[in-house]
């Protein structure tokens, strides 16, 4: 028998279940599916987690740097990995239970566990039951590539996800990948103890940010002795070394350095892919692209009447926020009668090695691509009074603008508290304030965010490229 509902969302992800919220509010019965953890990778293999670890792994950084501060630590720093583990696993229990619970006590919501599959463009299969509703929310997320390189399938692995189950600090560990993924372990396993080598098949670290981000994240992790090897072409694994102790081999190849690194545990960082492989989508007609993502239009509605998609299996953002705002979209449209589109959303994010890197908006290659006049303003974290009362100078903050339009096209702020302190220009790229507005804001003092005013100031003409 088919059980209706006036709306099934599959995912209970960072969009499924405020939008789930939404929906029933409204008077709509629905069904919400979710084959694993509810929350999604962000609360149990994601952000949670990993950002929990990198909590304390600042802790022990911080502990090694006392006598820097005058604190003195008359025992060397001991790591207690059960504790750091268990910090992460309760933050994310606890998380996951709650987003659990929501769903659970949501009048006019009905839960289901199972992975759901498409019979037809209304009809949802879970387990033995056959849901049906004329609107259905897609909301998968996607899931760590595990990319095709020879030797792979002949040595064990470890992903964001099986990462997060180690018990042990690894001897050394490779990271294979060196994005924001894989940067954010490196650094975390190295100040657990770690040796760490991060291998990049690009030319350098960070790929998407402009090579002088690039240059300074890679500067500060080898600051704190992280190996880095970038240009790996030919990437192969094989078990153990010449000798025949254990370990893996990571042939590398690089243009300098050793052609093979001899690790004990290898992560695989090298991307997401969307989870819309076992969805039953040809059933229901909807369209993929060639990388698996589910094609929608700026109302993040696919081809098909009736059937939306949000989060990370659309393939417009990669991010909690970007999920999030994908269910602010979809509900505003459907029930508050707006017109909002995905393409207004202005793009930011964070990198939270430490220090962090906060971004907005462009980066200068993107700016420059556009082929019309910018300007262009840099300040070093030395500048930045709080940094060096706290002796967290690292990085530097950058700005770009429009001179015809006074519009804030991109920044950066790759600092200490770069992740927050980018948001003064983010909300102002927001609210489309011209940038000469903020040129005489009166910031608080000491902060990091006080350097934006001056920063603004010091724009000037970019050089031609
Ligand atoms: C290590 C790591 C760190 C990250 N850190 C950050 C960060 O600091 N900040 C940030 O903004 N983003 C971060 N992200 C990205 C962030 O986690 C994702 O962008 C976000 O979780 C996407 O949300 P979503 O709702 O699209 O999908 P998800 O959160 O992945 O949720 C999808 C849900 O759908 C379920 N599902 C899938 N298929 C089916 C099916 N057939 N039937 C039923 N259920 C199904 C899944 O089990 C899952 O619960 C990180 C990601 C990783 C891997």
């Amino acid at each position: 028998m088919t059980r209706t509902f006036d709306a099934i969302v599959i995912g209970a992800g960072q969009a499924g279940p405020p939008l789930a919220g939404r929906l029933t509010a409204s008077g709509m019965k629905v069904a919400i599916i979710e084959r694993d953890k509810f929350g999604g990778t962000c609360v149990n293999t994601g952000c949670m987690p990993t950002k929990t670890l990198v909590a304390s792994a600042y802790a022990a950084h911080l502990a090694r740097r006392g006598a820097d501060y005058g604190i003195v630590l008359d025992q060397p720093v001991r790591l207690d990995m059960r504790k750091v583990r268990s910090r992460a696993a309760t933050v994310t229990a606890n998380a996951s239970r709650s987003v659990e619970n929501w769903l659970r006590n949501m009048k006019g919501c009905t839960v289901f566990q199972g992975s759901a599959r498409f019979e037809g463009p209304k009809e949802v299969r879970v387990g033995p039951e056959l849901l049906s509703a004329p609107r259905i929310f897609i909301n998968v997320g996607g899931r760590a590539v595990v990319p095709d390189l020879p030797g792979l399938d002949e040595i064990s692995y470890l992903t964001n996800s099986s990462m997060l189950e180690l018990e042990r600090v690894p001897e050394h560990l490779v990271v294979i990948g060196g994005s924001y993924i894989g940067l954010e372990f490196a650094q975390m396993y190295r100040r657990f103890g770690a040796e760490v080598t991060v291998v990049e098949m690009g030319p350098r670290l960070v790929g998407r940010e402009d090579p002088d981000i690039s240059d300074a994240v890679r500067d500060i992790l080898e600051k704190e002795g992280i190996h880095v090897r970038t240009s790996a072409e030919c990437i192969r694994f094989a078990k153990g070394n010449p000798k025949g102790q254990p370990g893996i081999r990571v042939g590398v190849d690089c243009t300098q350095g050793d052609p093979e690194i001899l690790g004990s545990d290898v992560l695989l960082a090298v991307g997401r892919r969307p989870n819309t492989g076992d969805l039953g989508l040809d059933r229901a007609g909807v369209a993929l692209d060639h990388r698996g993502y589910i094609m929608v239009n700026e109302g993040l509605q696919t081809n098909v009447a009736g059937i939306w998609a949000l989060g990370d299996c659309n393939g417009r953002g990669a991010f909690t926020h970007t999920a999030y705002n994908d269910y602010e979209i979809v509900a505003a449209n459907l029930l508050d009668g707006e017109n909002r589109r995905v393409s207004d959303r202005v793009s930011g994010y964070a990198l939270f090695i430490d220090p962090p890197l906060g971004r907005a908006g462009m980066t200068e290659a993107q700016v420059r691509a556009r082929g019309k006049p910018y300007l262009s303003s840099t300040r070093p974290m030395t500048r930045v009074g709080r940094a060096v009362e706290k002796d967290e100078t690292l990085g530097f903050m950058k700005v770009l603008a429009d001179p015809a339009t006074k519009e804030i096209l991109g920044a950066a702020i790759l600092g200490t508290g770069g992740d927050e302190a980018i948001h003064g220009i983010l909300d102002a790229m927001n609210a489309k304030t011209p940038y000469d507005r903020l040129r005489w804001a009166v910031p608080i003092h000491p902060t990091v965010s006080e350097l934006i005013p001056t920063l603004l100031l010091g724009l000037q003409p970019a050089p031609a490229s």
